[in-house]
């Protein structure tokens, strides 16, 4: 079967056609033997054109940078100028080898870095929930095969090209595929003609779409490079590196550099030539100085460094999207966290029931279905201890409720078949050992229903069971926004022979009617849709006090911090028609509350006191009651009763944007919220100037995602919409992920201004130190811009790779955040570079002095080479004290940071072969120095270092004094 029936005709096929024609049996799905089938004949479920930029423009782009270009041009005239005096341009080739070296570096680290960017979003590939051999599982999207089926729900990207089987309220954006932008509705039971344009074909859904809302069912027609989408895969824009905002003010900085050098130039020449100076030597010294002034090292190493910073971070479960991320997570002030699985394990237990006669409390951990039901009568006889839960038909039908109304599914881990024909199955079972932890039962789907099947089965109610005597015939989903979720169900076989008690019990309450809707969501929304109660047999109007104990029973499991869910149900005598759906839920008959307990995760209340010290406010958002909500917060040392307060979703809706703002910056805790509000919260939060860090899962998210300073997506339980629309994303959901990922940018930041001041300050140096030469008494400049390159691009680049990767301060979590639009020169570090620089180039004035105007011949004749060396070896020393603002060189743990002593060492020796080496020496016009000469160029090199020592020293006496005599 390697001919897959002609794709353009499977909307004008019945299901049935379909179907047949893939082979599959709708009920069970494809078996294991003809997915392993298919797999080796079509292949993975894979995209493989991938577009974006191509290397050869990744090539090119490396050489329209302007420094390179100045270096070029530098290349240029150097070589006029030899070819005039009649020598070989040696300067102009190995400048051009190295701008070429330079050009072939960067590409290589760009396309890396743009590789590994694809690799992690590969990481975040989506599982799919699919039918196969009789069961639900989740496989990845990349083992799809044609004629699987596979479950549709809200937020989800469609993961192969689909017939669809079942459509409910199912709403599908196709902007990917379609341009346009506003979501379509799709049918299960519509034919199209054959030759209906693809936006039209809305029994069809495609690759790469994405599922707005509703739910559904399709038969997968078409994978990999044989979808819609694989079709166009080429013109779609790939992974892109996006500059960060240092990066983009570092590139107008050398912009700038470029242009003032270039301006020098033209000036030196012409004061020179009007005071009657030799051209050629004026334009030798301001080509030096051009080359001196540019940091032609400065952008590889900040490119470095965020990368690195992306892979400590990936470490530590926090996998950037978006390269800026990286930056700005250094200056998050504000992280505003969903509650349920961020702060939450997601792992709900549902412990306490209550119905309108009888309380319960429920035994059990996790989704295993045993435990025991502790029952007492509510009204009358309060304490009759032993009853079953069996005896109780109001708690059983509220249970079977449960287990009706639930899109989840609950599952015993089958045992794992050695066949080797089910070598898939197997690694399946890994997947969800991974995602499941090692538990005999697991649930597919929400743990919120995942915990009400649970519940049911503790009493014997299974979903399967439920569902075969009430089927599932139309549905309400829930969302964020509604807080609702209703099935209607028609009910069948009940009258057979072999029917089981408890179903018997169930029909026996109900009133005599074809359908039945069963409703559960928020305790508040769903009583307010009440008219009726359940008690007993019979059906009463509620009275006022039954009302009030109803909301007693939903605040007293809210103040526990458990999530309270309330049901009901609503006989029917006809199927509702699709008009009558959107007004069904009404006038329903009360039920009962189950609350369900949601343990803190362990490391979460250490990490917002992390965060607390470190300057950033924890703000909790959930969907969850305020005081569900507010327990829960105040267990974590979010929320403190004495000076903060808790604002809901229907508050929100009352206040003006102003009123929000203002409101915002005592808020800790925001419930019953619907995704809407989030962006408003985002909104209000950056209008008072906070920097924020939003989570979000759902589809409706992903606004207040794009809003956010930094928007974090879910890896376990996130839709693919919210998480395209991210910046980061928690592989593990955790908040703690998110503090360590702020600590891991600061950390990058910190360091990328401890380079920049330690190559700057370089560079501010060797143009004072060339810009005094035509004053000085020497007769020519000290360099030549081959050497001010090799100092540049080898001398301090590497040891400044080696700064990169200084493991973060301690103090790092325990200052408040820097402002994200702050200068990188801010707080002293454009003055340290100056001050350094002025320092460094007076040093090397008084050596050329010293030595040029000596007696001893030899220096004399040595000059250019001892300063050269000097310049380098200050830089070494200069490295070791650039790691730390404060602490002195001996202060410091010399191995926290290996690189940095390998870097200096292995560049010394580097510097020193340059004098050594024949061959290198010829190249590089040097001498080899005598150790006397040696010694001197190292000991004026001490200068440097013990300047910058002494400052550290004098700030800190400073800063004492200050504290002790409490001076501004
Ligand atoms: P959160 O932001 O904490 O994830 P949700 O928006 O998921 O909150 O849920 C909000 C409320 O909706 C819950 O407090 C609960 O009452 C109700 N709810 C949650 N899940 C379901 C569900 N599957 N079916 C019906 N109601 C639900
Ligand atoms: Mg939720």
């Amino acid at each position: 079967m390697t001919n897959s029936p002609n794709p353009q005709t499977w909307h004008a096929l019945t299901i049935d056609d379909a179907i047949a024609i893939l082979d599959v049996n709708p009920e069970v799905g494809l078996e294991g033997w003809q997915i392993t089938d298919r797999q080796t004949v079509y292949g993975r479920n894979e995209l493989n054109g991938k577009a974006g930029r191509t290397k050869l423009s990744i090539f090119i782009d490396q050489f329209t940078n302007v420094m390179l270009l100045m270096l070029m041009g530098v290349a240029l005239v150097s070589a006029g100028l030899d070819l005039r005096m009649g020598q070989f341009p040696k300067d102009a080739i190995a400048i051009s080898a190295i701008v070429i070296l330079n050009g072939i570096l960067g590409y290589v680290q760009e396309s890396r870095a743009e590789d590994a960017l694809a690799a992690l979003k590969k990481m975040a590939a989506p599982n799919v929930r699919v039918l196969r051999e009789g069961k639900v599982t989740e496989v990845l999207s990349a083992e799809l095969v044609i004629g699987d089926i596979v479950f549709l729900d809200a937020g989800m990207q469609i993961a192969a090209d689909g017939r669809l089987l079942e459509a409910v309220k199912l709403k599908v954006r196709e902007g990917s595929l379609t341009g346009e932008s506003q979501g379509v509705n799709k049918f299960a039971d519509q034919l199209f003609d054959a030759d209906e344009s693809l936006g039209d074909r809305r029994n069809m859904v495609f690759q790469g779409t994405e599922v707005l809302q509703g739910r559904g069912m399709m038969l997968v027609t078409a994978t990999g490079m044989q979808t819609e989408l694989g079709k166009i895969a080429n013109l779609l824009q790939d992974v892109e590196l996006e500059e960060t905002p240092l990066q983009k003010r570092m590139g107008e900085l050398s912009k700038a550099l470029v242009i003032a050098s270039l301006i020098f130039v033209a000036l030196v020449i012409a004061i020179g030539l009007s005071r009657s100076g030799n051209f050629v030597n004026l334009l030798n010294t301001s080509l030096s100085m051009a080359v001196a002034a540019v940091p032609e090292g400065l952008p590889a190493v900040i490119t470095v460094t965020l990368a690195l910073g992306t892979q400590r971070m990936v470490r530590r479960n926090a996998l950037i999207r978006k390269l800026p991320a990286v930056e700005t997570l250094g200056s998050v002030t504000m992280i505003c966290s969903d509650k349920t699985g961020t702060l939450t394990q997601n792992k709900m237990v549902a412990e306490n029931i209550f119905t309108n006669s009888y309380t319960a409390q429920v035994s059990g951990t996790g989704y295993e279905p045993i435990g025991e039901f502790a029952i007492a009568r509510l009204a009358g006889d309060m304490l009759a201890s032993d009853i079953s839960v069996y005896q109780c038909a109001e708690l059983q039908l509220l249970l079977a409720a449960s287990a009706i109304c639930n899109d989840s599914y609950l599952q015993k881990r089958p045992a794992v078949s050695q066949s080797p024909s089910q070598s898939n199955h197997r690694q399946l079972n890994r997947l969800n050992e991974q995602i499941n932890g090692h538990a005999q039962w697991k649930i597919i789907g929400d743990p919120t229903e995942g915990a009400l099947l649970t519940l049911a089965g503790k009493a014997n109610l299974w979903q399967a069971q439920c569902t075969h005597y009430f089927t599932r015939v139309a549905e309400i989903p829930f969302t964020s926004e509604r807080k609702l979720m209703s099935a209607i169900a028609a009910i069948k076989n009940i009258a057979a022979e072999d029917t089981p008690e408890s179903m018997r019990t169930i029909a026996a309450l109900l009133p005599n009617q074809p359908y039945f809707l069963f409703c559960k969501g928020s305790p508040e929304l769903v009583l307010s849709r009440c008219d009726r109660i359940q008690v007993d047999k019979a059906i009463n109007f509620i009275s006022i006090s039954q009302r009030t104990a109803i909301n007693i029973q939903n605040t007293l499991l809210a103040s526990k911090g458990m999530r309270v869910l309330g049901f009901a149900y609503l006989p029917l005598d006809h199927l509702p028609t699709e008009e009558e759906l959107t007004n069904i839920e009404n006038n329903l008959v009360w039920l009962g509350l189950v609350g369900i307990r949601d343990a803190l995760r362990a490391e979460a209340a250490a990490a917002v006191q992390v965060s607390r010290q470190a300057g950033i406010h924890t703000t909790m958002i959930t969907g969850d009651h305020q005081l569900t909500a507010q327990a829960i917060a105040r267990d974590l040392n979010i929320f403190y009763p004495d000076c903060d307060r808790v604002l809901t979703g229907q508050e929100i809706e009352l206040m003006s944007d102003d009123e929000l703002t203002a409101i915002s910056s005592k808020t800790s805790v925001y419930a019953r919220v619907s995704p809407e509000h989030k962006l408003r919260i985002v909104q209000a939060l950056q209008r008072r100037g906070e920097v924020v860090a939003m989570t979000g899962d759902g589809v409706n998210d992903a606004p207040a995602l794009k809003q956010a300073n930094i928007g974090i997506a879910m890896g376990m339980t996130g839709t693919d919409v919210s998480k395209e629309a991210s910046d980061m994303i928690l592989l593990d959901d955790n908040y703690a992920t998110i503090v360590a990922a702020t600590e891991e940018g600061r950390t990058v930041y910190a360091n990328i201004r401890r380079f920049i001041k330690y190559i700057l300050g370089s560079n501010v140096g060797e143009v004072i130190a060339i810009a005094s030469t035509p004053f000085l008494n020497v007769n020519s400049i000290p360099l030549t811009p081959l050497q001010i390159l090799w100092m540049n691009l080898v001398t301090d680049g590497v040891p400044a790779l080696a700064l990169a990767v200084e493991p973060s301060e301690d103090d790092v979590m325990q200052h408040p955040p820097f402002h994200p639009q702050e200068n990188i020169f801010a707080r002293g570090l454009g003055w340290y570079i100056l001050r350094i620089g002025v320092v460094f180039g007076l040093q090397t004035i008084a050596l050329m002095e010293l030595i040029y105007n000596s007696d001893n011949p030899a220096w004399q004749a040595h000059w250019k080479t001892i300063t050269f060396t000097t310049l380098c070896i200050a830089q070494m020393g200069h490295a070791l004290a650039c790691r730390s603002d404060s602490k002195l060189i001996i202060e410091l743990n010399p191995i926290a940071n290996p690189y940095l002593l390998i870097s200096v060492v292995f560049t010394t020796i580097l510097q020193l072969s340059l004098l050594y080496v024949p061959p290198f020496r010829d190249f590089f016009g040097t001498d080899a120095l005598s150790l006397p000469e040696l010694s001197l160029c190292f000991g004026f090199s001490l200068l440097l270092v013990l300047w910058v020592e002494t400052e550290k020293l004098v700030s800190r006496w400073w800063a004492k004094r200050r504290i002790t005599e409490n001076l501004p």
